[in-house]
Formats: structure tokens, sequence, C-alpha cells
């Protein structure tokens, strides 16, 4: 042990490090890790020890797509509820979408607003993305000196009429600004002229839904933003790809050395078209939920690191809003507290390890967005850890949630995967489903 003032060991037989599982002694001193060790490293004097036996201590997840939709729609979701809902789901780390909010984080003053409102109820630590819509070009850079993670986008319709997509032309001129200052540009890719061309059918049938939004508008969207990419020489990331059709031309964009990651979600890898009943929109986002077959083409792009991370890209609403009709419900899931469950639950069933899950929840996320400080248990990293119990199962009943709105598409699924606790920078912020008093902070990018 070091000679530092250790707080904190934590010792278990199943440490997640960089290096893989192993039995191993965690040290913690300021928040920070100090010391990975071996298991029966002396405990210092004055240090308290946890020994968590044979329950897994992994990384704090990193979750870099939550609409968290406060200020302005609190009533779908907010700081309080999913900080609180992510901390116990093992997230440590969230990263605020610009939209559904209002104001929406296009302007540095807007970045203000959600702020302050997150300040005194964030439970994990929260960072924001910023916003590209036609009219904010002169925004970007003082938004990226003002602290946001890169700037998302949409090429059809948002949702919401104060989060406009940009047309080719807008892509390109907000891209060739951020890339000029060394920006990410994420982007939700659906290419506006093949979703207006599919048939358009309300109604309760998933089928219509499904066909109303086809691979094809995924596909085109995201080879064009591979060209601009390629020619720009611009940093972009492709947020929750449901469409494998898309994953070999990513592949080969990545092996030509274009810049392009790649994000899944835990809905698209884990429910599948096949299994949606008739009128049950709470299945309903956009990209959708596609066929087994494209579910196991997406595990194969994982396994292969095409698909670089898995995050939930919770996007909650009221119950109001998920109306039987597919064409006109809200379009969103709900998966803040449930991912890392869900995730680990197909991923043992598919032969991958919670290494694979840690590195597609936790390391690559919070690669992607920059954060140096997390995603990993390693010396100097913040010292936020998840404890899990893997081979134990709960069933999901949405009252038990900490969501805002109890809409589940995964009411009554058994998992396996028991977040016995949460801790970030070395204090037990959820033991057993209960939560202390908020403790995290607001995160600036710091590159
Ligand atoms: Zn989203």
């Amino acid at each position: 042990m070091p000679d530092v003032e250790v707080e904190l060991v934590l010792r278990s037989r199943r440490v997640i490090t960089p290096e893989g599982t192993r039995a191993a002694t965690v040290a913690v001193a300021g928040g920070r890790v100090v010391v990975v060790g071996p298991y029966d490293a002396v405990v210092p004097a004055g240090a308290r020890l946890e020994d968590f036996g044979d329950d897994v201590v992994m990384p704090g997840l990193v979750d870099t797509h939550v609409h968290v939709n406060d200020p302005g729609r609190t009533e779908w979701e907010g700081f309080w509820t999913a900080t609180r809902a992510a901390a116990a789901g093992g997230i440590t780390t969230l990263l605020d979408m610009p939209l559904n909010s209002l104001p929406p984080t296009t302007t540095v003053g807007h970045l203000a607003v959600k702020q302050e409102v997150a300040r005194s109820k964030a439970h994990i630590d929260v960072g924001f993305w910023g916003g590209a819509i036609p009219s904010n070009v002169k925004d970007l850079r003082p938004l990226h000196d003002a602290g946001v993670f890169g700037f998302k986008c949409f090429l059809s319709p948002s949702g919401v009429e104060e989060f406009p997509e940009l047309d080719q032309e807008q892509l390109a001129r907000s891209m060739a600004e951020i890339s000029g200052f060394g920006g990410l540009l994420i982007v939700h890719a659906e290419d506006p002229h093949h979703l207006a061309a599919a048939p358009q059918r309300s109604g309760p049938r998933y089928a219509d839904f499904l066909a109303s939004r086809p691979r094809d508008a995924e596909n085109t969207a995201i080879e064009g933003l591979i060209s601009h990419a390629q020619r720009l020489g611009a940093r972009v990331h492709v947020l929750h790809l449901s469409s494998s059709d898309a994953l070999p031309l990513i592949a080969a964009a990545k092996g030509n050395g274009v810049a392009v990651t790649v994000e899944s979600c835990p809905h698209f890898l884990t429910l599948t078209a096949e299994e949606v009943p008739d009128g049950a929109t709470e299945f309903k986002c956009c990209p959708p939920i596609r066929e087994a077959a494209n579910q196991d083409a997406l595990w194969q792009g994982l396994a292969d690191g095409t698909i670089d991370c898995i995050v939930s890209d919770h996007s909650p609403c009221t119950t109001d809003l998920k109306t039987p009709d597919f064409a006109s419900a809200w379009g969103g899931i709900s998966s803040l507290q449930l991912g890392l469950p869900a995730i680990w639950t197909e991923a043992r069933r598919r032969g991958h390890t919670l290494d694979d899950v840690v590195r597609w929840m936790a390391k690559a996320p919070a690669e992607l967005a920059g954060l140096s400080t997390k995603g990993a248990i390693e010396v100097g990293r913040d010292a936020d850890f998840a404890v899990l119990a893997p081979d134990e199962t709960f069933t999901v009943d949405p009252a038990e949630l900490h969501h805002r709105n109890q809409v589940s598409a995964y009411a009554g699924k058994t998992l396996y995967g028991v977040v016995r606790s949460t801790w970030l920078r070395g204090e037990r912020i959820v033991e057993n489903g209960n939560l202390a008093a908020p403790t995290g902070r607001l995160l600036e990018r710091n590159n």
C-alpha cells in the first residue's frame, strides 16, 4: 500500500480491471483509486475494509446517451429521478442529450440553465452534449469552450419542433465547424427521404411501424455521414445503431481510417420485433427494434469491434403519450436502471463475459466522451464502482424502478445481475436499492 491516507479498501474475488477479472483489493484515497493490489494485501491502519466476497466489483458504468428532459418536460423525467435510476442500475456518469428539455442545449445560455437545474439533483456525475441545429452554427464554438462533450444532430425530424434536423448542406457546414475546433459530432442517422417514401400506416400493429422506419433509411444516412466525415477529416459518432446492414460499411470506413464510432442500445440487443405485442408502444423507438436475425448481426458487430459502445438512449415520456397507436405514440424506451442486467443476461447467453460488458458499457463510452478519469478500475481514476451479483436474478416490476414514469418494455422479464451497491468517488451512493443524498458533480469536457 502507498504512502497516502488510504480511506477505503474494497476486496473481492472478482474485480474487473483493464487486465481482466481477478481477485484483488482496490485502495481509495481522495476519491480516486490509488492501488489495485493483491487480494490479501495488508489493509492500512485507519482504512475501512469492504469485503464483497464473490460479488463482482466493476467500474461504474458510463451512459453517454440519456434524455433527462429537465427543465421543461420534467414530467417525462428529471435530473433527480434519472440520476437515482442510473445509480441504482450501476451507472456513475451520464451525459444528457440536448433535446426534449426546454430549453434545448443549443446555446451557452441554455447550457447554463440546464446546469443550474441539474446541480442540486445529481446523484451521479452529469455532463452535457450540445445540439447542432440549422440556426446555431455560431453557438457551436462557444458551447465547446463552455465544456459540452460534443454535438448532437438529427438528419430527419427529431419529434420536437424546437430541435430541427440538418439537411445535407447544413450537416456539412456544422461538421466542418465542429471539426475545425476538434469537436465530436454525434448523429441520429435516419435519412428523411427514405422515411418519407416508406409506407405510413397508423394503428396498433408493430409490423406497420417497423415498415415505416426501414433499414435503408439508416444505411443511407450512415453512408452519407461517413462520406462527409472522410472528406472533412471529421470525427463522427453514429447514435443508436439498429440496422445491422450498415455494419459492413462502418467496418470498411473504420478500416480506411475514417474517425467513426458507433453505439447500439439494450433494446436493440435484447428485444426483438417478433415479440412486440400489438399496441405495446412501450417498445416504440426510432430507429426501431428489428428482427431477431438483425439482433444476431448486431452482437457480431459488438464481438468484432465494429460497434464500440452500448448506451441506453433512455428516452421516457408520460404514460398517456404511449397510446396504443404506433404512428402517434411518443417514441422512446426507458432503460436507465435496467441496461446492465438486460445486456448481461443476453451477453452471458451468447457466451460473452462481464469483461466484455464493461468494455462496451464503461470503457468505450468513457473514451468516446474523453472522460479520462472514468470507465476503468485503474490507479488515478475516480473510485466509481458497481458491485454486482451476476448469477442472481430478479423479475422486472416497473413499480420498483426509480424512473419518473413506470413504463417499461422489460416488465415481467427475469434478468441476471443484481446491483448490490454503487460507489461514486469512494462514497457508497446506493445500497440494496436505497439511495444516499445527491453528491454527483457536473462534468465538463477536459480536452
Ligand atoms: Zn436519443
